[in-house]
């Protein structure tokens, strides 16, 4: 049986894209194939697994890493299912865990709980390893930065997602070139023009501002010319004060 690092497990309230404010079960898993400018996020892997027994608390339990799969069920159920949406598997970069989680996702879903995956979407491979299981595909589209582009390998992962329900996210902020938006915007047009698309203002980090409200108006017209459902959603969890 395989092992698989955890970061932290929690119940919260989604706060990105369509799916806003229901209910989930968080796996976060750690490590990341990319560096993003804006990241808030911890991707080492820790010693121990956090893990929020009572929702909100911020007190956590904790276990050692790497956790055998066959406790996971266990664990998860500590959580009541009939309140969640679903299991939010989230990262760092999930799918660089696609062996173990091709084997622990099916035992998820068959005690009941639906599977969104967010993901950068870089490693279509990976992702055609657990496609079959997963419900709701939240796809980032990176936008280029430290000279680095994603362009083939997103649109790959786009296309083999469109057999899930998917939506794309563009974080985006103040600098922002234009070029960018609009080579994203050719490429999800390519692939389906009626894939929602979200443009998500980056919540202010390390001298990286937001949109000016001028700009995403700007941005939305611009992305709506070619796409049929581009909305913009900030991150709402950080000013209601959610993990
Ligand atoms: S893909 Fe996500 S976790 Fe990885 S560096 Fe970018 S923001 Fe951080």
């Amino acid at each position: 049986m395989h092992n698989l690092p955890v970061t932290e497990i929690f119940s919260s309230i989604q706060g990105e894209g369509p799916y806003v404010g229901v209910r989930q079960i968080f796996l976060r898993l750690p490590k990341c194939n990319l560096r993003c400018p804006y990241c808030d996020t911890e991707t080492k892997v820790p010693q121990q697994v956090r893990i929020e027994k009572v929702p909100g608390t911020r007190l956590f339990s904790t276990l050692e890493n790497p956790v055998p799969l066959n406790q996971f069920i266990n664990l998860l159920q500590t959580f009541d299912f009939s309140i969640h949406h679903s299991l939010s598997v989230t990262g760092g970069e999930p799918l660089l865990w696609a062996d173990e989680l091709q084997v622990l996702l099916p035992l998820i879903k068959e005690e009941g709980l639906n599977i969104y995956l967010e993901t950068n979407g870089t490693l279509p491979d990976q992702l055609l390893q657990i496609l079959p299981v997963v419900d709701v595909i939240s796809m980032d589209i990176k936008l280029p930065f430290d000279h680095k582009t994603y362009w083939d390998v997103h649109e790959t992962f786009l296309r083999y997602s469109t057999q899930k329900e998917v939506f794309v996210k563009l974080v985006v902020n103040q600098n922002t070139p234009l070029k960018d938006l609009q080579q994203a915007c050719d490429l999800i047009a390519r692939v389906d023009p009626s894939i929602l698309t979200i443009l998500q203002p980056v919540t202010p980090v390390q001298g990286i501002q937001s949109p000016k409200p001028k700009q995403l108006l700007e941005w939305q017209s611009l992305l709506l010319e070619k796409l049929s459902n581009v909305r913009v959603i900030p991150q709402t969890h950080v000013f209601i004060g959610q993990l």
